[in-house]
């Protein structure tokens, strides 16, 4: 890779015993989209916030287009939009006082600032609304307007951190949608988040991180790939049998079983083995011991099955990320 936009090198950041940070690499390639992807915990807002210079790190560097983090601060501001958890809007502004404010904010002229503003409202399919306070807009009107307010100071690069949390799923395609479009003009994107199939959607390459250490990276295909070939899942009848159902399982596939514990479900890595052979032998040992099944079948390992080996946690039982409603439980990948 030829000069990064986004260069992180060996970043440490510690509160008291926890590691937030424990040494991590990350590059990200001007005009691409990276995925960040880390259970609750990981350490992916605390990276944002290092990268966006809103919290110094302990040791290790980091730069964006260029210019330092801890250095150049004012500089990597001119060029980064961040939107995510932050919203910094003021509710009993309209959405145009709120983007024109930001825009002035960026040291835009009042003129540019109002244009900037419209170009931002308008992107976002908020003109309709854009005379109306911001506290009689929706959840998924405020988070449009969020990144609208990212967007003023016509970034580089947008640091988006968990842009889609808690959104519906009909607004979330309007963000990818948007995002995609971005992405296209030359906007470099950093994008966390806890929907997989959103990083499957979006990212050119994805970064795992767990405990504040980088765990795996690459293209999402070969993150599956390195699952080697499909996935079994079955799914038991009757909860108490989660247990010895995967214990039974061992063996059958080349992975260890996982349990996805809130949906009654395994999942055990196919391998090399011949996915017929291993449907047999899981439907042989699990009917020999007396286990109700109410599903089984072969799939394709999506980056769900990736996360779960690497990490061994389930991103869908991940607990909604600081926004205006639930998250509940995400949209199941397309298989
Ligand atoms: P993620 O965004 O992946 O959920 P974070 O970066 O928020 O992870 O957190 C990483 C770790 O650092 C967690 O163990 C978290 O509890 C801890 N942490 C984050 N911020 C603080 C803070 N201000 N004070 C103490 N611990 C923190």
């Amino acid at each position: 890779m030829t000069n990064p936009i986004i260069d992180a090198r060996d970043v440490r950041k510690a509160y008291g015993d926890t590691r937030a940070l424990d040494g991590v690499d990350l590059q990200v390639d001007s005009g691409t989209v990276l995925g960040l992807l880390g259970p609750n915990g990981a350490g992916k807002t605390t990276l944002v916030r290092v990268l966006a210079t809103l919290l110094a790190p302990d040791s290790g560097s980091a730069s964006v287009a260029g210019f330092d983090v801890r250095t150049q601060a004012q500089q990597v501001r001119q060029v980064i939009g961040l939107a995510g958890q932050y919203a910094a809007v003021d509710e009993t502004l309209t959405g145009r006082e709120n983007l024109t404010m930001v825009g002035r904010l960026y040291g835009l002229s009042k003129k540019d600032a109002r244009a900037a503003a419209v170009g931002a409202l308008d992107r976002l399919n908020l003109m309709d609304a854009a005379d109306r306070p911001v506290r009689t807009y929706s959840g998924g009107m405020r988070r449009r307007l969020d990144l609208g307010a990212s967007l003023v100071g016509r970034p580089k690069v947008l640091i988006l951190d968990e842009p889609t949390t808690g959104l519906d799923p009909r607004t979330r395609i309007d963000m990818w949608h948007f995002m995609k479009d971005l992405v296209k003009e030359g906007t470099t994107v950093l994008l966390t988040t806890q929907y997989l199939d959103e990083a499957d959607e979006l990212a050119d390459k994805i970064v795992v991180i767990d405990r504040g250490k980088v765990i795996a990276k690459g293209t999402a295909n070969e993150l599956k790939d390195q699952l080697g070939g499909d996935v079994l899942e079955v799914k038991v009848k009757h909860p108490g049998e989660l247990q010895r159902a995967a214990d039974l399982l061992r063996g059958v596939g080349s992975g260890k079983p996982q349990i996805v514990a809130d949906e009654q479900r395994i999942r055990v890595a196919v391998g090399q083995v011949k996915g017929v052979d291993v449907l047999l032998a899981a439907v042989r040992t699990l009917d020999e011991n007396g286990i109700v099944l109410d599903d089984l079948g072969i799939h394709k390992p999506s980056l769900d099955d990736v996360f779960l080996s690497l990490t061994g946690r389930d991103t869908r039982v991940a607990e909604p990320v600081g926004s205006d409603k639930p998250a509940g439980r995400r949209a199941r990948a397309a298989k």
